[in-house]
């Protein structure tokens, strides 16, 4: 990648918000979060563009009238967008996107369907997203394509004769081999990732299973010999090109959270939700409605707690927020059910007039809000069966500005993997190690929170999401790959929670 060069994103939903008026126009608005705020200086400092999917439905292909708003919501750079219609959304997206890849790269096998005409739309949108960016880009351009939804996208860009260096994150866990290995178009997908230059993962696991499943899907390909040891970077051979793969662990803007939770206004929001919450300790739960969070298992577990620990009734709270999904899959239908009635349990039985001890809200939060939640609660409980990264727990660390709070982290969050020296890990599956977990929190000697969450906080202010995004673009350029620090490994730990409590 030149120094002049172009920055160009791709990605399957352009870094917008779009809002219905009560006319039913369509309002642009800035989009928010991480990835948006660690790409956007970069560029516009690169002359970027951003292509992506404006998050509507529309049946014709192109859109010029909402064009002037989406580019002055993206703020310095050019947005191009790709649209998508009906049959596309349901079949590109819904489908082979998210009842395919999405089950299966979180270890849910049996939620997939496997339907060939998923993998027909989703070869055809693949396309698409190439056709924009081809049309967009310079040859010293740096092409850098974003998730699952998008993994053939090198390959088309290949086929259209581009020889610009490309690179490919994953935003969501890589599977073990024996998982992956179920897709019929496993050969494709992998394939097609090799056609990019640099490949980036969330873990060592990540990488490990990635580099596992091209060895056995994969013939005359040379890998690094030390591929699957804790190397950050590694490279392969394939003919006469080399791909890079290595492992960048996202990340959040420490700086803002850090600095939000200062904020007056969030100050006095925590001290009235205080006042709520008198001479009890609050349990937080924030999760996108989704299978593969473990709300339900998390909801067991405090029921756990309450039985095995009774000296804590009326004394401990649950806030379990829980964000409405997108998706219109029936399976987060029967999730949302099922957790409602888990609610509905456990304040049934364990509930008086003065207790009410889960305290549920079903709704997308302002990060004012959120931020204040993340200040009041003196635990956040974090219990995905399996997730990527998991932000929400660096969220909540950036946000602990008293150092007072105590980190519940699943061990297959890839959080994990750079939070498990100072956070309680838990097995989701383990539900009566969960509530001993819970209590150790609540046991746990203030020196020893302060401790822990002041490695937590500089733990992730030092590998923010510039970080990543750095580093990510460095190991693109980078001649020697030793400079990249090896990643420190975490095994999973051998010896049960509840024998330390
Ligand atoms: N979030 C939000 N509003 C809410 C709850 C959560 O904006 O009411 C954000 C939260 O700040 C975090 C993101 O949603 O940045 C969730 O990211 P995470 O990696 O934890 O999970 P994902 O939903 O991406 O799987």
């Amino acid at each position: 990648m030149e120094q002049q060069s172009h920055i160009i994103i791709v990605s399957n939903r352009l870094p917008l918000i779009l809002k219905k008026t009560e006319d039913g126009k369509i309002k642009v608005g800035k989009g928010a979060g991480g990835l948006v705020t660690a790409m956007a200086p970069i560029l516009r400092n690169r002359n970027g563009t951003w292509i992506g999917w404006p998050g509507y439905v529309q049946e014709e292909d192109s859109d010029d009238k909402m064009l002037p708003a989406m580019q002055s919501a993206a703020d310095g750079y050019s947005v191009k967008p790709v649209m998508l219609n009906s049959d596309e959304v349901k079949n590109y997206y819904e489908g082979f996107s998210n009842s395919i890849i999405w089950p299966l790269f979180h270890d849910f096998t049996s939620k997939c369907i496997f339907l060939p005409e998923y993998w027909t739309s989703y070869q055809r949108v693949n396309k698409k997203f190439a056709a924009t960016t081809y049309q967009n880009a310079d040859d010293l351009d740096f092409i850098w394509v974003h998730d699952y939804q998008l993994i053939l996208v090198g390959s088309y860009l290949r086929k259209m004769h581009m020889r610009n260096s490309l690179g490919f994150f994953l935003h969501i866990p890589f599977p073990p081999i024996d998982t992956f290995a179920r897709c019929p178009w496993r050969f494709e997908l992998v394939s097609s990732m090799l056609e990019y230059d640099i490949l980036g993962f969330h873990t060592i696991q990540d990488k490990r299973n990635f580099i596992r499943c091209v060895r056995k899907i994969i013939k005359d390909v040379q890998i690094d010999k030390n591929a699957e040891s804790n190397e950050r970077v590694s490279e392969l051979r394939l003919g006469n090109r080399v791909v890079r793969f290595g492992v960048f662990p996202i990340s959040i803007d420490f700086n803002e959270f850090y600095l939000k939770a200062w904020d007056s206004k969030v100050y006095k929001r925590v001290k009235k939700l205080r006042n709520i919450f008198p001479d009890t300790k609050v349990i937080l739960g924030v999760d996108r409605l989704d299978y593969t969070k473990g709300i339900p298992e998390k909801l067991k577990a405090f029921q756990k707690f309450l039985t095995l620990f009774p000296m804590f009734h009326k004394k401990s709270h649950f806030i379990q927020l829980v964000v409405p999904n997108r998706r219109e899959i029936t399976a987060y239908a029967d999730l949302k059910l099922k957790i409602e009635q888990l609610v509905g349990e456990i304040n049934g039985v364990f509930g008086t007039n003065e207790w009410l001890p889960v305290q549920y809200m079903f709704r997308t939060l302002d990060r004012n809000e959120l931020i204040s939640l993340y200040r009041t609660c003196e635990i956040a409980f974090i219990a995905p069966l399996k997730d990527g990264m998991n932000l929400v727990a660096k969220e909540y660390c950036a946000c602990n500005i008293d150092e007072k709070g105590v980190l519940i982290l699943s061990e297959f969050a890839g959080a994990a993997q750079q939070l498990h020296q100072d956070a309680i890990l838990v097995n989701p599956h383990d539900i009566e190690g969960m509530a001993r977990a819970i209590l150790r929190a609540f046991n746990m000697p203030s020196e020893e929170k302060n401790q822990r969450m002041r490695n937590l906080r500089e733990n992730v202010k030092n590998k923010d999401v510039f970080w990543w995004l750095n580093s990510f673009l460095n190991a693109a350029i980078e001649k020697d790959l030793s400079s990249f620090p090896q990643v420190d490994e975490y095994f999973l730990v051998t010896r049960p929670v509840n024998s330390s409590t």
